[in-house]
């Protein structure tokens, strides 16, 4: 198990536009491995590669249902959308409201380098969204339409770092 440290917002490894992955190598599965351990350590709901300072095209995600692991992931479709809170563990302790697709398809590659396809809806369209948004330097800040308000004492928000 590695668990890897974050990379916080100001660095710029967050704002690059990462880099493809052209094959599955013994190096690029002992990262995908990293990633997983370091989104469970911070308890994150996804991780995108950049966050660990690797700026490569690879994600990870868990929103309850296991491990999702996608390598050079495109959006292929969207539509609906959608306002809901969303944090990141590379900007601590900050919440904003974003809005989003409420539905995705998205092809990639596994964690093995085969083809995936998948269709996506609710907090994992939302979660594929926001890590696919780390590959090309974007943050949830230049998204949000406003912070959540710290000091509201609004505890219905849930803290999903992504
Ligand atoms: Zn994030």
């Amino acid at each position: 198990m590695a668990v890897r440290n974050i990379v916080i917002i100001g660095d710029e490894v967050l704002r690059k536009t990462a880099e493809p992955v052209p094959r599955i190598t013994k190096r690029i599965s002992k990262l995908i491995k990293d990633m997983l351990d370091t989104m469970y350590a911070f308890d994150g709901v996804g991780l995108a590669a950049p966050q660990i300072g690797i700026s490569k095209r690879i994600i990870v995600i868990d929103v309850g249902e296991g491990p999702l692991v996608l390598v050079n992931p495109v959006l292929l479709d969207s539509h609906g959308e959608e306002v809901d809170v969303e944090g990141c563990l590379s900007i601590p302790d900050k919440r904003f409201y974003i809005k989003r697709a409420t539905h995705v398809e998205v092809s990639g590659l596994d964690e093995k380098g085969r083809a995936v396809r998948l269709e996506a809806e609710g907090l994992l369209a939302r979660a594929l969204q926001h890590e696919m948004d780390h590959l090309d330097g974007i943050l949830i800040v230049d998204r949000m339409i406003s912070e959540v308000a710290v000091s509201s004492g609004n505890e219905a928000v849930e803290e999903e770092g992504v």
